[in-house]
């Protein structure tokens, strides 16, 4: 694969299919997918239903740019909104709707007349995505080393440090961004008081909330959004990974308050919205009703961390216990044990999960998983661990 540029660090396997919560390779051997394309094949892979609607939109209209309106983006756009209570802005990406939440809050700033209300304030262990706005929000060294300069104003605060952001968030501050569940660094859930804390120095001191949902929203925590499950409303909320089951599409939800802080030329996106990629996540939520996702969310949860809190007791010597919400988790493997280790031992069994700072493994299943493919996940970590340490 040496047309491809070497900034990845690809498994040495190739899929051709996918089906449910399995992805099979070219011998047709079928992986257990225990991470879901990065939190995003929430409904599983190749969904019939989303489908279906991705080739009907596709034999009908797959582009018309943002200067017409087109029925999928229109009836997308009102099922997000009756959903969240805000309004909708579509890109294609997580990092194009943090880059957008940024370019709102700023304009929304200086459109009421605080021009100098420009900062930008995160958290450690932030991760934002990769372009320079949300990347000069992502705390962890190893995305920015090199990339230098980064955009000024952006300033960071540590996470879940519920004093500290008294001194953090001043008149100055444009947003306070945050992620309710930080899941690159490792899968570390904001507590409920630290929110609530932002939320109220926000108000005070007249900057936005904004809650990057980009990995823990879309029914991964057991709610369609993660700030249900925290209850503390945000200003703006960042969606895309699973957003669209598979197809890029990306999304930042205003509150009508804010909402206003971008008119017509402010901002935009060539393909941001566009007709297959929005029935698809028209599709996706569609289905979620229907499958009575976030009581099964709940109910498997219990499961994983029940099979993850077993191992880590079997394996005191390799595993802390879990961390994480919903089915999003981190099993922290201790040194010198490295988690990519695990995890690649794993996939020679057929079972793929993923990696998280802090050098733990991280579980992001599609969430129509059933406990009897958790059970079979751990039953193969089991059978790794025992090979890796033997007695
Ligand atoms: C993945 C991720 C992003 C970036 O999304 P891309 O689609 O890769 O740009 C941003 N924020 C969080 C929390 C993420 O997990």
């Amino acid at each position: 694969m040496s047309a491809l540029l070497e900034n990845y660090a690809r498994a040495d396997v190739t899929f051709v299919r996918g089906s449910g919560c399995y992805l099979f390779d070219e011998n047709g051997t079928p992986f257990l997918d225990l991470i879901a394309g990065i939190a995003v094949c929430a409904l599983g892979h190749a969904h019939p239903e989303i489908a279906k609607a991705v080739a009907e939109q596709a034999s009908t209209l797959v582009h018309t740019s943002n200067l017409y309106h087109h029925e999928p983006a229109g009836t997308l756009a009102q099922e997000l909104a009756r959903r969240s209570g805000m309004r909708v802005f579509f890109c294609n990406s997580g990092t194009e709707a943090n880059e957008a939440a940024i370019k709102l809050a700023r304009k929304f700033a200086y459109r009421n007349g605080f021009p100098e209300r420009s900062t930008v304030v995160a958290c450690t262990g932030s991760f934002h995505g990769r372009t320079y706005g949300a990347l000069a929000a992502t705390a962890n060294v190893s995305y920015r080393e090199g990339f230098g300069p980064l955009p000024e104003g952006f300033r960071f605060t540590p996470f879940n440090d519920v004093s500290a952001l008294d001194t953090a968030i001043d008149d100055e501050t444009a947003a306070f961004i945050v992620e309710p569940v930080q899941g690159e660094s490792g899968v570390n859930p904001a507590t409920r008081a630290f929110l609530e804390r932002a939320r109220a120095l926000c108000d005070e001191r007249g900057a936005l909330l904004v809650f990057d949902e980009v990995q823990c929203g879309m029914g991964r925590l057991g709610k369609l959004f993660a700030f249900e499950h925290f209850g503390v409303r945000p200003d703006i909320v960042t969606l895309s990974k699973a957003l669209g089951n598979g197809l890029p599409i990306g999304a930042m939800l205003a509150s009508e308050g804010c909402a206003p802080g971008l008119r017509a030329g402010d901002h935009g996106s060539t393909f941001g919205g566009s007709p297959v990629p929005a029935a698809a996540a028209l599709a996706h939520l569609r289905l979620r009703d229907e499958l009575d996702l976030d009581a099964h969310v709940a109910a498997r949860s219990r499961t994983l961390f029940a099979e993850l809190t077993a191992l880590a007791r079997e394996f005191p010597e390799v595993f802390d216990a879990p961390r994480g919400l919903g089915l999003l988790a981190a099993l922290p493997v201790r040194e010198p044990l490295r988690a990519s280790d695990v995890a690649a031992a794993l996939r020679a069994q057929r079972v793929l999960v993923g990696t998280a700072g802090g050098n733990a493994l991280r579980f992001a299943p599609p969430l129509i998983i059933s406990d009897n493919q958790l059970r079979e996940g751990a039953a193969a970590l089991r059978t790794v661990l025992k090979a890796l340490t033997p007695a």
